[in-house]
């Protein structure tokens, strides 16, 4: 069986982490863990993590670090995680978390980083049309809706606007990603573990260079 990876995708809001890594998990036989899939799981089933983290989600500000690596904590614990790996989408989303990080894995490390990169403008234009299925997950955008009646091609779900894909929350999230995420880039640079993605062109396209990505790193010593 093919290797599993221990991998973190960065990229702006709108960068098509979320569809790429379903693919990537997918493809290394690896979990996708995403903290803002969590996020709205928890608030969509009002749990008492749903119910502590809603009005974070809500204005697209972070949710506070202590509740986050928790969460992150417990999923990286799992055999499956232990096993084989994991792709992890949206976090860590700062330095400070990157290091909270590090600690968790001690002593094993990273894989690899990649940033998964798109202009702003594109970001924009991407998130103010996203929409995506209530049930699974799935994306969308309006230029390219499900074939019928806004119910999702997978499973049937209702296919709608995500609550913080609002012009407000968009800009403040797009904000807390130049001012906390984007120094990520440089700290795992400095480190030797980043790859720069382009995220533009196809699903298909995009997902053949995020694996051409892993493999030529692999190929040069990586995991
Ligand atoms: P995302 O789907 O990654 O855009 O995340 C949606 C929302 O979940 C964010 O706007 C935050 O409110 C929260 N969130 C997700 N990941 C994190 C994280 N690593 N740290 C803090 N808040 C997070």
């Amino acid at each position: 069986m093919i290797p599993g990876i221990r991998l973190v995708l960065l990229g702006k809001q709108g960068a098509g982490k979320g569809t790429q890594c379903v693919r990537l998990a997918r493809h290394y036989v690896v979990s996708h863990v995403s903290t803002g899939d969590i996020f709205r799981a928890a608030v969509r089933s009002e749990s008492e993590l749903g119910k502590k983290v809603k009005h974070y989600l809500d204005s697209g500000d972070l949710v506070p670090d202590e509740v986050t690596l928790a969460i992150v904590g417990e999923r990286l614990n799992h055999p499956d995680t232990q096993s084989r790996g994991f792709i992890l989408d949206g976090f860590p989303r700062s330095v400070n978390q990157a290091k909270l990080l590090g600690e968790l894995l001690d002593p094993v490390n990273l894989d690899m980083v990649i940033d998964l990169h798109i202009p702003t403008e594109e970001a924009l234009g991407r998130l103010n049309g996203r929409r995506v299925c209530s049930t699974c997950g799935a994306i969308y955008h309006v230029s390219k809706p499900p074939k019928y009646d806004w119910n999702c091609d997978n499973c049937g779900g209702e296919v709608v606007q995500r609550d913080d894909d609002t012009d407000d929350a968009i800009r403040r999230r797009l904000q807390l990603y130049e001012a906390e995420t984007a120094p990520l880039i440089d700290y795992y640079f400095e480190r030797g573990m980043l790859v720069t993605v382009d995220g533009l062109g196809s699903t298909d396209e995009v997902a053949e260079r995020l694996t051409e990505a892993v493999d030529r790193h692999r190929e040069r010593g990586g995991r």
